[in-house]
């Protein structure tokens, strides 16, 4: 006889007991109408995109305008301190992502200040002196162009950094300016401590050139069409130059890279401009191209119907994807509870694909917002199984001369150092007949005030020397891999690092050395050099020696 024992519990373990929670929001716009200087602005006003261009945000004074009295003066002296001696990006709010701060707090509520500085869009769109660490405000290995792309352009404004797949870049500009911008180096306004790269062709002759490169190369299928924003892009010129783009067979994926979907919808809820977008669509599904939007959202509260609403006018006008490439922000969205509420508001509420969160990038002055590799290794591991397979982001660790590589692909970490170490299993334009490209592993760093105090004291110590120095001085405390892992040291012979710098050294364990340039710059000079003259520096002439910017939203 058998006997049946019911277990203690039957049935899926409490929703309660979850780490995390769903429970569905429907998404809501915020009334701007509770900012005193939008008291009057009428629904039809606030849908059009030339009103919210021509009132978007560009400086104090404007921004005391929209908020009247809700703000402590100390909060304005807190934002121009910044300006004055850390922002890497001037000033650029549309009214709509300005309306996403702060979205439940109403006028009347006396502790408006205090909000609005606890606010996740606030703190990267709109960045004050006192978010900054005080100690390690910039990384000593901190650089302006820190993926180095611009050494992979082929063209000016052609990053071809990965074998078959490129980032065009058509403008310099978007209609918003985030502070934590990785291509800080030549995207904006100069601001009084960053003197912006600047294009130096032509819009029209860089098209022309780009194309030509893509005609005479085959083994690219794939381009990001990004800028800045390509919605700062003149409509006609944009869909000239997809079609071009189109008519050349081997290109079989093309990527809209926009972060306007989420900070100005009204954009691309125009009719003029659906119609274009329509047009472009229907040529890329007739030759069977693959043509997606990507768009760069970071946190939940952006996510409102008029997103939702431009995402869906986009897939009904023949898009056949959107999706979202956004970046890990301490602050903002570091934890599995924040990235999820903002998965499932994209995936379950606004058709938008989950896709990458990218680990913030080296550059100046932004420590107080990158996460150390633990902790995205962490935040991974703590996403998984609540959103469907295929729309699970995968947070990725731009690695310099490498390219993207998902957080669990470390190779090894030395925990206490901060220093991650990666391998690569292509060549980039930079890498030519280098025999040993594909041996090497390149170094990746946490922000300091995260690691142990024997690691912060031993920066500390020797961040005054040049970056080989450092690396080759610490190399004793190097940790194993994690599981799966190769340890590079179990493999004699094979172990040399690419630095961000130039400078070739040898150490006990081998070559410690940058994959080009005769140069002896070290980049911790060039980070602290960042009042002087960007190009000056750099390596002039065309080709795989020029100097150029990475893609907001990827390759
Ligand atoms: S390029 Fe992207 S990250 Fe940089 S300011 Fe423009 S939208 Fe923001």
């Amino acid at each position: 006889m058998t006997i049946l024992i019911e277990p203690p519990r039957a049935g899926f373990t409490a929703a309660s007991d979850q780490p995390y929670t769903y429970v569905r929001k429907e998404l809501s716009e915020p009334d701007w109408r509770r900012y005193p200087g939008w008291a009057t602005v009428t629904e039809s006003e606030w849908q059009d995109a030339q009103w919210q261009r021509a009132h978007s945000v560009k400086n104090i004074r404007q921004l005391r305008a929209v908020t009247g009295d809700l703000l402590d003066e100390r909060f304005y002296a807190d934002l121009a301190a910044d300006q004055q001696q850390r922002a890497t990006m001037s000033m650029l709010l549309p009214p709509q992502m300005l309306n996403t701060m702060a979205p439940n707090c109403a006028p009347e509520r006396r502790k408006f200040t205090e909000v609005f500085y606890a606010d996740p869009i606030r703190r990267y769109m709109l960045p004050v002196l006192s978010d900054r660490e005080p100690e390690w405000g910039s990384h000593p290995y901190a650089e302006r162009d820190s993926l180095h792309e611009s050494e992979m352009w082929v063209v000016e404004g052609l990053t071809h950094r990965y074998p078959t797949k490129v980032l065009a870049e058509m403008l310099s500009t978007c209609p918003q300016y985030c502070g934590h911008c990785t291509r800080m180096d030549l995207i904006g306004n100069s601001t009084p401590t960053i003197s912006k790269t600047r294009l130096t062709l032509q819009p029209a002759d860089r098209q022309d050139r780009m194309l030509d490169y893509l005609r005479a190369t085959p083994t690219v299928r794939d381009v990001v069409v990004s800028g800045g924003d390509v919605a700062n892009v003149p409509w006609p010129r944009l869909e000239s130059f997809l079609t071009q783009l189109l008519e050349i067979d081997t290109i079989r994926d093309i990527r809209l890279a926009t972060k306007a979907l989420a900070a100005l919808p009204q954009h691309w809820l125009q009719e003029k401009v659906l119609d274009g977008v329509s047009r472009v669509a229907h040529l890329a599904a007739a030759r069977h191209v693959n043509l997606a939007l990507h768009t760069h959202i970071n946190h939940v509260q952006s996510v409102t119907p008029l997103v939702a609403a431009a995402t869906r006018a986009l897939l009904d006008a023949g898009l056949r994807d959107v999706r979202n490439q956004g970046v890990l922000m301490r602050g903002v969205n570091a934890s599995a509870d924040d990235l999820l509420d903002l998965c499932f508001a994209l995936q379950g509420e606004a058709n938008i694909l989950p896709y990458y969160f990218y680990m913030c990038d080296m550059i100046p002055n932004a420590e107080h917002w990158r996460t150390p590799l633990w902790q995205a290794q962490q935040l991974q591991l703590s996403i998984m199984g609540y959103l469907p397979g295929f729309a699970t982001p995968r947070i990725v660790c731009d690695v310099p001369y490498v390219g993207k590589r998902w957080v669990h692909q470390v190779v090894r970490y030395d925990r206490n150092l901060g220093i991650s170490y990666w391998t690569k299993n292509y060549r980039t334009g930079l890498d030519g007949s280098d025999a040993e490209a594909l041996n090497r592993v390149y170094p990746f760093y946490d922000p300091i005030n995260s690691l142990p105090a024997s690691g912060r004291a031993w920066c500390r110590e020797n961040s005054h020397l040049p970056c080989d120095a450092a690396l080759s001085v610490g190399h004793d405390s190097v940790s194993p891999a994690p599981e799966g892992g190769e340890d590079p040291a179990s493999t004699p012979g094979r172990l040399s690092v690419i630095l961000p710098s130039t400078v070739t050294t040898t150490t006990p364990s081998g070559s410690f050395r940058n994959g080009h340039g005769p140069t002896e710059t070290c980049v911790r000079q060039q980070q602290f050099d960042i009042h002087a003259e960007p190009v000056s520096h750099r390596p002039s002439g065309l080709g795989h020696q020029q100097h150029m910017v990475r893609d907001d939203a990827g390759q």
